[in-house]
Parts: C-alpha cells; structure tokens; sequence
C-alpha cells in the first residue's frame, strides 16, 4: 500500500483565491523510494511539499497517511512522528554544532547519522556556520534522519550547492530511500538530477 497519498487536492491561497496553485492533482507514494518533483519556479512543488508535510490542509481533497485521511487532529501527528522536512535555507540553529543540531532531530545517536551522511570527525564540534553549504545540507538531512519518521521531504537540497555537491546529496537521498525504506520526496528544478530519483512528478506553471 502507498504510505502517501494526494486524492484529488486542490489547493489556492487563501490571499489569492483566483490563483489555483494546484487543481484536482493525484500522486502516491512508496517506502523505499525516492521521488523528484520537478518543475520551473512557481509551479506548485513547495505548496505540494508543505500539503504532504502536513504544514496546510487541502483546500479540496484529502491528503492520506497509510491509507489515512489526514484530519485536522491528526496534523501535529504528521508533522512531529510521520514526516521530517528539510527546508531550503537549511534551518539550522547557527551556534550550535553539528552534533547539537542532530540531536535537536529527536532519536539516533549523532556521531552515527553524520558518520551516516559523510560529515568527517574534525567538523562534529565545530560552529555549524564554519561549514561549507554542501556540509550545512547534511547535517539538515541527518537531523531529518533522526527522527526515524517514514517520510523525508526535501525542499531544493541543490539549490545552493556547486554540481559535484549536488549529485552527491542526491545520490545520498537515494541511498537513505533504498537502505533504510524511507519515502523519499525531493523537489526540484533541476532535470539531470530528478533523473535519478525512481519517479518523477513533473508540475508546470498555470497561473
Ligand atoms: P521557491 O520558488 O524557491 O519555492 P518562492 O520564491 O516561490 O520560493 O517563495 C519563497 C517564499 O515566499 C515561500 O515561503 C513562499 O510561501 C512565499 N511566497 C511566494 N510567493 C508568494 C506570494 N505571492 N505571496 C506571499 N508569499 C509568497
Ligand atoms: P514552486 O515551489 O514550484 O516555486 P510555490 O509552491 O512556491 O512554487 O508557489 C506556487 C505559486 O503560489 C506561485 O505563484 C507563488 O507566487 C504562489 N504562492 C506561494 N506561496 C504563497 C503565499 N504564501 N501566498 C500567496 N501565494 C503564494
């Protein structure tokens, strides 16, 4: 069974009800796969990601978790237990260090999820800030493992990172899908790398 679901959604923002973001979409999604949602800028992918993550409610349709519906109740559920979000500018606390922003995750042993993600020994203690971007995208991602939810979701990992850094956290991302059976859902706007996702859902701008 698909652990995600979106039946049916239709999503507009509430200060712009003409503008409809996303108009009766269905998608579902499997555990032990990773998932690029592709598309140009403004076509939908951040508001479908923060629908799945539970961060907003559909305006029509319903978003299901394990065959079920998301109801208002069970948002904060989603959001703590059932999905981890990795924002696009990181959202890492800049004093702390690597190791502390991994435990800020939840669960797991930290030295192991950044041994996990290839963050060396020498930068565990050090000011998180004092990393390079492709560094600081792995330690959001570690922090994201943490919390042993089933699903990941990603918002722009490359965005900021040269090509060989890029590949490298996709490559990472697909790793963490295949070994440990996460859902993994990526977006971006970048086609060589969604090539490596096991599916990709292609979104177009209509408004
Ligand atoms: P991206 O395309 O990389 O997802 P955007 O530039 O579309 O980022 O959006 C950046 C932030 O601004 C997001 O938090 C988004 O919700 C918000 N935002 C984007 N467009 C609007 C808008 N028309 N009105 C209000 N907030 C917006
Ligand atoms: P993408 O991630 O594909 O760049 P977004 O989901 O960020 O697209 O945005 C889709 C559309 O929704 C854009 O036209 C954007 O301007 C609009 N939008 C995003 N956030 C908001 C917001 N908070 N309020 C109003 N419009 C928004």
């Amino acid at each position: 069974m698909m652990i995600l679901e979106a039946k049916s959604v239709s999503y507009y923002y509430k200060s712009n009800k003409e503008a409809l973001i996303l108009d009766d979409v269905n998608y579902g999604f499997d555990c032990g796969k990773m998932y690029a949602i592709l598309g140009p800028s403004g076509a939908g992918k951040t508001t479908l990601l923060s629908l799945l993550a539970g961060l907003d409610v559909p305006v029509k349709g319903q978003i299901l978790y394990d065959g079920k519906p998301l109801t208002s109740k069970g948002l904060t559920t989603h959001r703590k237990y059932h999905s981890s979000l990795v924002f696009q500018n990181y959202n890492l606390i800049d004093y702390l260090t690597p190791i502390e922003n991994v435990k800020l995750g939840g669960k797991g042993n930290p030295e192991t999820l950044l041994g996990t993600i290839g963050i060396g020994k020498e930068f565990w203690k050090r000011n998180v800030l004092q990393l390079s971007g492709g560094q600081q995208q792995r330690v959001a991602i570690a922090r994201a493992l943490a919390s042993e939810a089933k699903l990941l979701l990603v918002d722009e990992p490359t965005g900021n990172l040269d090509d060989a850094t890029a590949w490298d956290v996709i490559d990472l991302l697909k790793r963490i899908a295949h070994e440990e059976n996460k859902c993994v859902i990526v977006v971006t706007h970048n086609k060589e790398l969604a090539k490596e996702a096991d599916a990709v859902i292609r979104m177009e701008t209509h408004t």
